[in-house]
């Protein structure tokens, strides 16, 4: 999926999650970006340097970024840091695993190789990105707006 559509996911599974906070939905919408970070043209990893191409070329795209012992330690990391956001973390990052997993295959279980994916009947990923951007502008045109409107 592209990071548009990661993007919409995350903040939706915020406000369903009722993350309220902007903070908490800057963290949501940074981790829902975060594992792709193993491509230097996406969107969070064309403005880091090297990385992406390393992380592109030697794990793998896919792999480490995308899996549960990477979340698992972000998640020790933040707790220990900053323990208000762990669970906007955890919303951002596990929906990015579930959109990756409906859309292509993720090695979640990395260092073990193996590639888990969940095909929606054979519909191609471009169809359910559109159709995710497409309920997001409805969302947005039938009020959805009022709840980022709120935050401060
Ligand atoms: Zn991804």
């Amino acid at each position: 999926m592209n990071g548009v559509s990661h993007l919409i996911g995350g903040l939706s599974a915020a406000v369903i999650f009722g993350v309220h906070s902007p903070s908490q939905l800057a963290m949501v919408a940074f981790s829902a970006l975060l594992p792709d970070i193993d491509r230097p043209n996406s969107l969070l990893g064309r403005f880091v340097p090297v990385l992406p191409s390393l992380l592109e070329k030697i794990p793998g795209k896919r792999t480490v970024t995308h899996s549960l012992i990477m979340g698992f330690g972000l998640w020790l990391l933040l707790e220990g840091t900053f323990p208000e956001l762990t669970i906007a973390f955890l919303i951002g990052y596990v929906s990015h695993l579930i959109l990756d997993l409906f859309t292509g295959y993720i090695a979640f279980l990395w260092p073990i190789p193996w590639k888990v994916g969940v095909p929606l009947f054979g519909i191609p990923p471009v169809f359910v990105e559109t159709a995710a951007i497409a309920l997001w502008g409805v969302w947005m045109v039938l009020d959805g707006y009022t709840y980022f409107l709120n935050l401060f």
